[in-house]
């Protein structure tokens, strides 16, 4: 079974905002074990909407809309269900009646456009709406209905605004698409987070894992020098899940050793973090290249793990600038270390220029052994990012 989320509004495909729904939807989706095949964004006319809908009952059993439900004029959603399926739209009895309830509770008089959130396509059913005046349609196209060869659709229109939708999504929608589900495969997946190496080193390390067609799938993604691996696996059970993806992720920990250093939402920051806090370290930081950031992420990391009767953080200097040289920056990671009471002290350089290539040079103290190295950093506008990145995980690779 494939799905279809079409999300629909000018606001989406005009760049004003982005499309939130379809990301959670998908999300949702999985977890009812049905495997989500296309997103289309929509713009708010009648014909693209019509459209839009006709592909998609081409090509998937379920569609999931958001979006065009409101009582204005550019809301069509009903408009292009009742065209695409040839179906009148008749007034509900039922959903005038809580339209209007909802404004005589707030003593307000119901502007007439309210009554189009009441026209439903006739053979479709109401999807309650208890957080706002619009509810949701859903209705069945048929397969082979004259207009494409459609393998029979069952259609969910929502609102487009996220509360709403989701609410109804968790009372109403997917209660009843674990029926139509079925069998009910469940999909699982699990991130693992490595930095160190480049997404191409990373796969080439990894023949034979991140492969087309193989089970469970591994996806790679890089984000400002963070590799994410995804592992996604579809099984009958959660327990048959978790173990494929078990398998899958110890040969990666195997083959990639200490580049992984988190899971799911862990940054290297916290990661690092967790290294001083098991070693009952602390640390202090002077940084000339970074702009801060070194500080700024540890002081993140601090934040997160929200326990404040282990302080591993102990402050970090930022500077315009510090001489360049190793010495230097050796007597600096010293000092900060000794005035903020620290037993590790980090000194992170000036970001070098020479030609295109980009380095920084990191020295850390750690119980006064000084341990100096250096950074390459890639192009792409992101060498500060990947410099204090660097820096950051030096600390974990040294205090593991
Ligand atoms: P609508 O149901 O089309 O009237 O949308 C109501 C509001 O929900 C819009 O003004 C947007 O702010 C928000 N919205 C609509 N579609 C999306 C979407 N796909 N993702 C996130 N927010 C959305
Ligand atoms: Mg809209």
């Amino acid at each position: 079974m494939l799905a279809e989320i079409i999300a629909i509004g000018d606001e989406l495909t005009s760049g004003q905002r982005l499309d939130t729904n379809s990301q959670w939807l998908s999300q949702e989706l999985g977890l009812l074990g049905i495997r989500v095949g296309y997103h289309t964004t929509v713009c708010d006319t009648l014909e693209a909407g019509v459209h839009a809908f006709r592909i998609a009952a081409r090509r998937a059993q379920v569609i999931v809309a958001t979006g065009g439900l409101g009582p204005t004029a550019d809301d069509l959603t009903r408009d292009v269900l009742s065209e695409l399926s040839g179906q009148h739209l008749v007034l509900s009895q039922q959903a005038l009646e809580g339209i209007a309830s909802r404004f005589s509770t707030r003593h307000a008089v119901m502007p007439e456009s309210n009554r189009r959130q009441a026209m439903f396509p006739k053979g479709s059913s109401l999807i309650e709406n208890p957080d706002g005046t619009a509810p949701g349609i859903k209705m069945v196209l048929p397969a082979g209905d004259g207009w494409g060869e459609g393998v029979g659709s069952v259609v969910y229109a929502l609102p487009g605004v996220p509360a709403e939708m989701r609410r109804m999504w968790d009372e109403t929608v997917s209660g009843d698409l674990k029926q139509v589900a079925g069998e009910n495969r469940v999909l699982r997946h699990r991130r693992l987070k490595c930095f160190g190496a480049g997404e191409s080193a990373i796969e080439e390390m990894l023949p034979g894992i991140i492969e087309r067609g193989r089970d469970p799938t591994v996806g790679i993604t890089a984000h400002e020098a963070t590799i994410t691996l995804r592992i996604s696996a579809w099984a009958d059970n959660d327990d048959s899940c978790w173990k494929k993806i078990m398998t899958t992720e110890s040969i990666i920990r195997q083959t990639l050793g200490r580049l992984v250093y988190g899971e799911e939402d862990d940054e290297v920051e916290d990661a690092a973090a967790a290294a001083l806090l098991a070693a009952s370290a602390s640390l202090a930081t002077v940084e000339a290249g970074t702009a801060g950031r070194v500080a700024s992420l540890f002081a993140q990391a601090a934040d997160r793990r929200n326990d404040s009767n282990q302080p591993f953080f102990c402050g970090g200097l930022v500077l315009p600038m510090l001489p360049g040289e190793k010495p230097e920056l050796i007597a600096a990671a010293k000092e900060v270390a000794r005035s903020h009471n620290a037993s590790v002290g980090m000194a992170v350089g000036p970001v070098r220029s020479t030609g295109e290539r980009q380095t920084v040079d990191v020295v850390v103290v750690n119980d006064d052994v000084p341990i100096v190295t250096e950074h390459v950093l890639g192009g792409g506008g992101i060498a500060m990012s990947r410099a204090a990145k660097s820096a950051i995980d030096q600390i974990r690779r040294i205090l593991l």
